[in-house]
């Protein structure tokens, strides 16, 4: 799949200032890296969301999954894409739960999410949901077809 024809290049670079622009805000205190992350609507609209990190285990949450939320209870659950900025020369893939999200997702609309990988130096690196999590597990495989429910939200 060509990414990069699936997503206009000034919308492109939309995602990827929200996304470092939502590192800014992270609240990490207990690692280095502050994360942002941004979800690109199929309507060009943009969510943003950070990390967020908490002394207790298990409490914070990803810079993804807070994008991914910052988009539904902005009411839109049809997703083009999710951004990952994270500030280092490699390119980092969101974590396994982050993909298991935005999986869940993508069976909800029957479509595969682009995922957008930013580096340091504001480069920018492509896959996706299906390329990373072929055949996952979701709600299709346990027999769901929630497309009628978002359609009806
Ligand atoms: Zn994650």
């Amino acid at each position: 799949m060509m990414f990069t024809k699936l997503i206009k290049k000034e919308i492109l670079q939309r995602l990827v200032d929200a996304a470092v622009q939502a590192s800014a805000n992270a609240f990490h205190p207990i690692t280095p890296a502050g994360v942002g992350a941004a979800v690109l609507t199929t309507e060009d609209e943009i969510f943003s969301g950070c990390n967020v990190q908490t002394t207790i285990s298990g409490l914070g949450v990803c810079a993804e999954q807070c994008a991914i939320y910052h988009a539904v209870a902005n009411g839109k659950y049809d997703y083009k894409a999710v951004a990952v900025y994270f500030p280092s020369k490699k390119f980092i893939k969101p974590c396994g739960v982050c993909l298991q999200l935005i999986n869940e997702f993508a069976q909800v609309v029957n479509k595969d999410i682009i995922i957008v990988m930013i580096n340091n130096q504001k480069k920018v690196r492509f896959t996706s949901v299906n390329n990373e999590l072929r055949d996952a597990y979701g709600p299709r495989t346990s027999g769901r077809d929630l497309s009628a429910y978002v359609k009806n939200k």
